[in-house]
């Protein structure tokens, strides 16, 4: 087989996924497990052949579902939406720097809205959880701030209109934290108010002990000087004194609230977390290509998955096989 040039761009990208054995092809090449070639996902054999006409594999071996695809074990395991849509959807949401809207998918894909936006969450769904170690072990300062996030009135309906409105201002919305290492990454969650202890868990967990932290005023901040470097900037009086400020998480912020209020209408605070990460995931890696950037996302697609009922809290379980 021709070697044909991996895609650069989203015009190259819908041209190269266009075509069936190149999205085969991309995809095997990013599976970690079958870096040594294909093994059957059911038995482990490395005895498979491949069926051309089929594009897919049989295992040698005697047992139930020895044909298998590349959608296999992933994100697109049993969806009937064929990979020439799937890895474009990828390639927009994964480097449109405000997200992209499952109307916007529907349109440009020619799925239905419903179909896009369940398509968006098992992608966002694919990109969450790598998080590597303690923020601030590399001796860069850590920001961290907190902020609300809530609904556009006008997308709600009516009687929580009214609960919205005649309420007071913070009650409905969500709290989310971020903490962000200068020079490096993010992390942000949906937490459960601001209260000290709530704060304080997450930044133990997700910063090294000793390293330098800088918040605002918030009280809910006191006490860590006694594990941390910790300064505070009195945002009553400046926004930065020297290094001691929180521009940085600002930023992020500001890029989250444009993506929410742009892109996406109405989010509900049940899936807000998944919002946060898809912003997190293409800020985290704000320095790559848009290439190398999908190549990242696509290598995360194994071993997860999404039912419809999970997304839509029909069942509870857990979102990730192994
Ligand atoms: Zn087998």
């Amino acid at each position: 087989m021709e070697a044909v040039r991996e895609p650069k761009s989203l015009q190259e990208a819908i041209l190269y996924f266009s075509d069936q054995e190149n999205c085969l092809n991309y995809l095997v090449a990013r599976r970690p497990e079958w870096s040594d070639g294909v093994v059957c996902p059911a038995c482990g054999s490395k005895k498979v052949s491949f069926l051309k006409n089929q594009l897919r594999w049989q295992c040698s071996a005697r047992h139930p579902k020895r044909q298998f695809s590349v959608k296999v074990g992933t994100i697109f395991e049993e969806s009937p939406l064929g990979l020439d849509k799937w890895l474009p959807a990828m390639w927009l949401i994964l480097n449109c720097k405000n997200g992209i809207s499952s109307c916007e998918i529907a349109r440009a894909l020619n799925v239905t809205q419903k179909t896009a936006w369940f398509m968006l969450h098992r992608i966002r769904l694919a990109q969450q959880g790598k998080q590597g170690g303690k923020l601030g072990g590399s001796g860069n300062g850590v920001e961290i701030d907190e902020t609300f996030i809530g609904g556009k009135a006008r997308n709600m309906h009516k009687s929580k209109r009214a609960r919205v409105i005649t309420g007071t201002g913070g009650k409905d919305k969500t709290v989310v934290m971020g903490m962000l290492e200068r020079g490096g990454n993010v992390r942000a969650m949906v937490v459960d108010g601001r209260r000290k202890k709530e704060l304080q868990k997450n930044i133990h967990e997700h910063v090294e002990a000793g390293a330098a932290i800088f918040t605002d005023e918030l009280r809910s901040y006191d006490g860590l000087e006694d594990s941390f470097k910790h300064q505070v900037i009195n945002h009553a009086v400046e926004y930065a004194n020297g290094n001691v400020h929180t521009n940085g998480m600002e930023n992020f912020w500001s890029l989250v609230k444009r993506q929410l209020h742009g892109t996406y209408i109405s989010v509900e605070p049940f899936h807000l977390f998944r919002y946060i990460d898809e912003q997190a995931f293409r800020f985290n890696n704000r320095k790559m290509t848009d290439a190398e950037r999908f190549d990242i996302g696509v290598r995360e697609i194994v071993g997860k998955r999404l039912t419809y009922a999970e997304l839509t809290g029909k069942v509870h379980g857990t979102e990730t096989i192994q």
